[in-house]
């Protein structure tokens, strides 16, 4: 396994594979698998920004892949080279993926919203030889983001742009898909490049607990063992059309089973450009969607949209809620709105997955987050003690199996801290599970926003106020929001004499080059913190002062 990544121990991998939990397919094999299968069918659908619509058979999908993956060798790209992959839910985002992965070079999924503080750290932790952008997404300029990550990380070489127009230092992906390559030498090149099914594939980013952004690498194996036991969870099969809404490169879309799972089974996935209820509406109609994922913020939104009835929907067989706990009455809704079976997940970039199957009891799909994905996952829910509660007690949620890492790439000290010796991967999530085995989330331990299923580390963006000349102290909470879920409230404390307005705050805060979405949303000036017996920020108090705070103005 590459250097800087701890692999799962000899004889568990040799039981995983004896088991068939791993298969020693890699994400390759399983694109050649099914456009031998279904040649004709359709495997894909998206606006592209250099042809316009494409919708792609699987026959034609699988020769875009291979085309770019002899033209990335051709360029110089080599296996285990990383790539930054920065790009939107586009078709050019499905052919790099696959063709990376067939070279064995690593795509490092980076969301659209980051920016110079995520990509750059990003890539120099990665080492990038290459980066993959737009050249413009909603009215952001992403040549310039690449030049700025470019002089910051000295691997990196090539910026690979989706763009119809050439660009000056930078090669052009239509370039690239348009030369055609038919040259048997090549070919066999291809082959020889068919990378180990133990080797990582994919850098998945961790939803950044403490400071900085972590990455986790995912093997061949480990990867398509999660989309494979959440397809089937699902009920994907080749006749399955999967709407991506969110954005492709997130664990849930990428993954679980999202676009992996519906590639293996000979499915169909349609890019959504954004997750607007008339986008997906009108897509859902059209293309017969039948499963769509989503976060509760997105699900919210479409049940309130007032054009819903226009749409036929029926089509839709499955909506996957995940990434943050769909509440009971929002899926009751959900089944009743749009005559679909609801599924709930709860799970991590790291690979450790829970769900609801579809043949649970109502009361287990609406109240809880089901069960450990696969039969060989071992879980236990652990006290502060580090030992596990008693039967039906909330405690922290460790687990490892087939598909969860077993350390973080280039990460030896946070490594130990967030695996015990035994490879458990410490979740930081508080789950209870009841005497059926099914699991409900009851909290959280770690120190982080989950706005709208997107989280945000509070310790980066406190590194970040703290950086401002008129602050002494920062703390950022989660404050509870109806369609967000949560939003970050920032309580600060300034220097004797200087005010400080929120608008001014995230105008520093974006000269810091960070996400938008990271960006805290409410300010509360305090004179000190709240501290815990231990003389530590107390945040629970302040979250429960600003939630407070919040039920009186809504009174008001
Ligand atoms: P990420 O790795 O970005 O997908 O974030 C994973 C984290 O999201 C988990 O560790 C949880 O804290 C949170 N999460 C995921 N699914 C759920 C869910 N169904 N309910 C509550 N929190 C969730």
């Amino acid at each position: 396994m590459l250097e800087g990544c701890t692999p799962w121990p000899k004889e568990l991998a040799e039981r995983y594979i004896a088991q068939g939990y791993w298969e020693n397919f890699t994400i390759g094999d399983i694109l050649d698998r099914s456009a031998r299968h279904f040649p004709d069918r359709e495997a894909l659908v998206g606006m592209s920004p250099i042809t316009g619509q494409e919708r792609d058979s699987y026959r034609d999908l699988v020769k875009k892949a291979d085309r770019l993956a002899l033209r990335l060798l051709r360029l110089g790209l080599k296996p285990l080279d990383r790539v930054v992959l920065q790009l939107p839910n586009i078709p050019e985002f499905v052919y790099l993926y696959f063709a990376l992965c067939k070279i064995g070079a690593i795509p490092v999924m980076c969301l659209p919203p980051h920016r110079l503080n995520e990509v750059g750290y990003i890539a120099r932790h990665a080492a990038a030889r290459a980066y993959a952008i737009p050249s413009e997404l909603r009215g952001f300029d992403y040549l310039k983001l690449a030049a700025d990550v470019r002089r910051q990380t000295p691997s990196l070489e090539f910026v690979l742009v989706a763009d119809r127009n050439p660009f000056p230092g930078t090669v052009s992906l239509a370039r690239l898909l348009e030369e055609p390559v038919e040259d048997t030498c090549d070919r066999d090149l291809l082959q020889a490049c068919r990378p180990d099914p133990m080797e990582v594939a994919v850098f998945q980013l961790s939803g950044g607990t403490t400071g900085r952004q972590k990455i986790i690498p995912h093997t061949h194996n480990d990867y398509l063992c999660c989309c494979r036991f959440s397809a089937f969870m699902v009920g994907m099969t080749s006749y399955s059309a999967f709407l991506a809404s969110a954005p492709v490169a997130h664990n849930f879309s990428l993954a679980a089973p999202g676009l992996n799972g519906a590639i293996y089974n000979g499915a169909k996935t349609v890019l959504a450009q954004n997750a607007d209820p008339e986008t997906v509406m009108q897509l859902v109609e059209a293309e017969k969607i039948t499963y769509a994922n989503a976060v509760p913020t997105m699900i919210i939104n479409w049940l309130n949209h007032p054009g819903r009835e226009r749409y036929d929907l029926s089509s839709l067989e499955v909506i996957a809620g995940g990434g943050f706990k769909v509440n009971p009455e929002l899926g009751r809704r959900v089944q009743e709105t749009f005559g679909c079976r609801l599924q709930q997940n709860f799970g991590m970039g790291e690979g450790l997955h829970t769900c609801t199957r579809m043949d649970d009891p109502q009361e287990v799909i609406l109240q809880t987050q089901g069960r450990p994905l696969t039969p060989a996952d071992e879980i236990k829910l652990v006290g502060d003690d580090g030992l596990k509660v008693p039967a039906g007690e909330t405690g922290e949620l460790w687990g490892r199996g087939p598909t969860v890492v077993r350390g973080y790439y280039r990460e030896e000290e946070r490594n130990r801290e967030a695996f015990d010796p035994e490879g458990f991967y410490k979740t930081g999530d508080m789950l209870r599970r009841d005497d059926r085995g099914n699991l409900t989330v009851a909290g959280r331990k770690k120190d982080m926003i989950n706005r709208a299923g997107e989280k945000i580390s509070a310790e980066e963006v406190e590194n970040l106020i703290f950086s401002n000349p008129k602050v002494i102290n920062a703390a950022v909470v989660a404050m509870p929001d109806p369609i967000y879920g949560e939003k970050s409230c920032a309580y600060v404390i300034l220097r004797s004499n200087e005010t400080l307005g929120l608008e001014e705050l995230n105008t520093f805060l974006l000269e810091k080059q960070i996400a938008k979405f990271k960006l805290p949303e409410r300010l509360e000036i305090v004179e000190n913190f709240p501290l815990t017996s231990m003389a530590k920020v107390s945040k629970e108090e302040l979250r429960r002062d600003v939630a407070a705070k919040l039920d009186r103005e809504k009174v008001v």
